[in-house]
């Protein structure tokens, strides 16, 4: 089999030095809770003389702009944040993620659902168990079959059927965050069985994510606080799929004055990088955000000589 993907690793095997990525959805231009995502796992793979790659997540179609991805890239590079190696697009590497569907097929650990958000919101609420604003349904197990058997992949073909990977009975995940310490979360109790392949045959933002940070050799994964509640859904994939597992931290986010976290949902602007100045201007407020102080302030420094501080003050430990 020929793989159409740069930078592949074996994901099975740690690899020796860091590595790091940046990897956005191309849903907008970056934002200032981005460029801190951004920064933040940039100076982390400088600090530790590691790789820093960009990885374009735009599995989710539906949902990506045209053009967002190259404005992406040309916003990080006004912030002299280069990254190493080729860019990735996830849309471009749907086969290793059918391969990663097709073995977890084989371990017996898929069924079809067929239940919509309606049925689940129902069947929920006919169970007494109600569902905190922002936070996803826990899915009952509506579809889940007595018995787990051998499914082929042909009879998730109907395209109304989503492909769902059953947990095991107990499956508390454990881990230990860089930034935030010991965390830990109950996948049957706060998320259920959840979603590889939605029915609209797309691979979820979980599958994808965990199988290209496998085969990129990722070592550290260090992006928003938003996504902390997935860690351990991503950890538990690794687990089944036979991967080395990275390190994790979590940077604090941005909220908007409502308190609200930043996203093109709420209209969050977009950072102005037009000219050097500009950027400086957006770095230096996502440092401040990302705890860093003293940084030289001077109107006559250079990005390079700007970010060359910053990965000095930056604590990776
Ligand atoms: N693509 C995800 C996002 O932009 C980030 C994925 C990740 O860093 O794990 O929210
Ligand atoms: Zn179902």
């Amino acid at each position: 089999m020929i793989l159409a993907v740069s930078n592949l690793k074996n994901p099975s095997s740690p690899p020796d030095g860091y590595r790091g990525r940046f990897a956005p959805s191309p849903t907008g231009p970056l934002h200032a809770g981005s460029l801190v995502a951004a920064l933040g796992s940039w100076l982390d793979a400088r600090k530790n003389k590691g790789k820093w790659l960009l990885r374009i997540e735009d599995i989710d179609t539906p949902r990506t702009i045209p053009g967002a991805d190259q404005q992406i890239q040309a916003q990080l590079l006004a912030c002299g944040l280069c990254w190493d190696e080729e860019l990735t697009y996830q849309s471009k590497r749907q086969e290793l993620y059918q391969n990663a569907l097709e073995h977890l097929g084989q371990l017996k650990l898929l069924y079809p659902c067929t239940c919509s958000r309606q049925t689940i919101a129902t069947t929920l609420a006919k169970l007494g168990i109600q569902t905190p604003r922002n936070q996803e349904m826990v899915y009952p197990g509506t579809c889940r079959p007595t018995v787990l058997g051998l499914q082929s992949l042909d009879v998730f073909d109907s395209p109304t059927v989503s492909v769902r990977l059953a947990l095991p009975e107990n499956c508390h995940i454990e881990f230990e965050d860089l930034r935030l310490g010991s965390q830990g979360q109950d996948l049957n109790q706060e998320v259920g069985d959840f979603v590889l392949r939605r029915s609209d045959g797309l691979f979820t933002y979980q599958l994808a994510v965990v199988v290209d940070d496998a085969h990129q050799g990722i070592t550290h994964i260090v992006r928003g606080e938003d996504l902390l509640s997935n860690t351990a859904r991503q950890m538990h994939l690794q687990n089944v799929l036979g991967y080395h597992a990275p390190q994790y931290r979590h940077l604090p986010l941005v909220l908007d004055e409502h308190g609200e976290k930043l996203s093109k949902q709420t209209l969050a602007t977009q950072i102005h990088t037009e000219d050097a100045k500009q950027s400086l201007v957006e770095l230096r407020k996502a440092a401040i955000h990302l705890g860093l102080s003293n940084l030289p302030d001077s109107e006559n420094i250079t990005i390079a000589e700007w970010l060359l501080a910053a990965t000095q003050a930056w604590k990776s430990a």
